[in-house]
């Protein structure tokens, strides 16, 4: 492995031109070189090379947000690092990024949050470009400028205050709308209780289509050389460092993946770097490693579970309403017009006490009857004579702490770096945590959007980062 490290030094080096810094983890690597491998000058995934046995970044879960790892990564060090993307289902019939709305806002009460969305919009916005491969067509990912509404009552008034001043302290564009204006504004609607809201800008929210996100970064991210394999992590091995490190838990450094193909068969790969970006399955991923199972700092599982959110596409026939934003209410539902403007897709999380199993992904339609129409209907009354023509559930990448992205190193496991736990905001945030799982991985911190708050040490101090917009 001391090759590699050389390897990576070099890279470093040659990315950062000048002097640059070794953080932890990069004193830990001593051992044998596998650079055998390490370039892949091929462009086909499904090829029929022959399984590698080592890499340089072996990326667990190839949806959006690891897709976006491999593509920043393949983007920024080219044929310097070799990146393997591990995928237990490339028909991503249950992943987060194809069952999710695809929504994007400004609108959130974490400056970080804010950051993030604000630079994945920007890169939505240069797809085309970013994402072009030669010889095929462009990617689209249809962005719909659609401004967010979030109303507020009284209780809720002081902290969407806050939310509104620290918004408009980092430059998003957003308006405060007291219950007259937002009357005018918004005559469909049946104010009750709302005292104010918050409306985004039309340009810089609204939504996209998350699968041709997703295709279009892993088409670049292959094209680039990083290379998919199709099979399941099931084991993860590793080895313990003499030295101490933080607390009383001696650091460890993973080595090798087991991964089991469709035909049961188990291959293993060698890495140097570990990224968990296994969505709601990223907690059943660390405990590969024994983290929930251990002691000291083992004893602290990644806090990240699959929780079932189910969505209602339904036609309402006294609508459409041309200037419906996406509106999100204190009660926790939210609605948007889909893109043709005649169906508005509907959702509502439950409250903790009410959490469905998240064994399967049949719909709820009970919980629509029950607990979201007759909010539906007393909101906007033109909802009374709504008919659901479609449903479909999903997994909320679900972090059990704080319902917020967990980013960075692992203190114990040294290279193993994480990019999970979005909890119902991954995919408009999966495009700028690429480019910080990338900046970890080459320059040791991430610099663009300083994330260290999001790191695993909030997780083993039990200290939650609150964000106050989470759908
Ligand atoms: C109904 C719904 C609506 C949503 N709406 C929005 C929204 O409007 N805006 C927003 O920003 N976010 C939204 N989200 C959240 C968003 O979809 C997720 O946060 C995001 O897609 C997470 O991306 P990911 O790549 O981490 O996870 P995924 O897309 O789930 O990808 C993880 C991948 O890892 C693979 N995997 C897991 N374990 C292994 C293993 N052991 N070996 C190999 N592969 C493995 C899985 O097969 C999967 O493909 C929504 C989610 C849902 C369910």
């Amino acid at each position: 492995m001391f090759g590699l490290q050389i390897c990576l030094r070099r890279l470093r080096q040659r990315l950062t031109n000048g002097p640059w810094r070794y953080d932890s983890w990069m004193h830990l690597y001593r051992g044998a070189s596998w650079s055998a491998g390490a370039t892949h000058k091929s462009r086909d995934s499904s090829d029929e090379r022959a399984w590698p046995n080592a890499c340089d970044v072996l990326v667990v879960g190839g949806g959006a947000v690891g897709s976006s790892v491999a593509y920043h990564l393949k983007e920024r060090a080219r044929e310097d690092l070799s990146v393997i993307v591990v995928e237990q289902d490339s028909t991503y019939k249950t992943a987060s990024t194809v069952l999710s709305l695809g929504n994007i806002r400004e609108q959130f009460s974490v400056a970080e949050n804010i950051q993030l969305s604000m630079y994945s919009r920007r890169f939505l916005r240069q797809v085309p470009e970013l994402l072009s491969v030669e010889g095929s067509d462009p990617v689209d990912v249809q962005f719909t400028p659609q401004g967010y509404l979030f109303v507020t009552h009284e209780e809720g008034l002081k902290q969407m205050q806050e939310n509104f001043k620290l918004q408009t302290s980092l430059g998003a564009k957003v308006e405060w709308l007291w219950s007259r204006q937002l009357q005018q504004r918004f005559p469909w609607l049946r104010l009750g209780k709302v005292v104010a809201g918050i409306i985004g800008d039309y340009g810089n929210e609204g939504f996209f289509d998350p699968w041709a996100l997703l295709m279009g970064l892993r088409r670049k991210a292959e094209w680039l050389g990083a290379r998919y394999l199709d099979g399941r992590v099931t084991d993860l091995i590793h080895r313990q460092q003499a030295t101490p490190a933080t607390g009383h838990t001696p650091p460890r450094i993973l080595t090798t993946a087991q991964i089991t193909v469709r035909s049961g068969e188990k291959r293993d790969i060698q890495f140097s770097t570990l990224v968990v970006a296994a969505g709601a399955w990223s907690g059943a991923l660390g405990r590969m490693a024994g983290l929930g199972c251990g002691t000291g700092f083992l004893a602290t599982p990644i806090p990240v579970e699959p929780r079932k959110r189910n969505i209602f596409c339904v036609h309402a026939p006294h609508g459409p309403w041309k200037d419906c934003p996406i509106f999100n209410d204190y009660t926790g539902l939210y609605f948007r017009p889909d893109r043709s403007g005649q169906l508005y897709i509907i959702g509502m999380s439950p409250s903790e006490d009410k959490e469905p199993p998240a064994d399967d992904l049949q719909v709820d339609y009970q919980f629509f009857d029950t607990d979201m129409w007759p909010i539906l209907a007393e909101r906007v009354p033109a909802f009374e004579n709504l008919k659901v023509r479609s449903a479909w559930a999903g997994f909320y990448d679900y972090n059990t702490l704080d319902q917020n992205l967990i980013v960075g190193f692992h203190p114990v496991y040294k290279n193993m770096c994480l990019a999970t736990g979005f909890s119902g905001h991954g995919i408009q945030q999966s495009p700028a945590v690429g480019r910080a799982v990338m900046e970890y991985i080459l320059d040791g911190k991430s610099h663009s959007i300083n994330l260290e708050r999001f790191g695993f040490d909030r997780i083993l101090a039990n200290q939650p980062i609150k964000e106050m917009m989470v759908m």
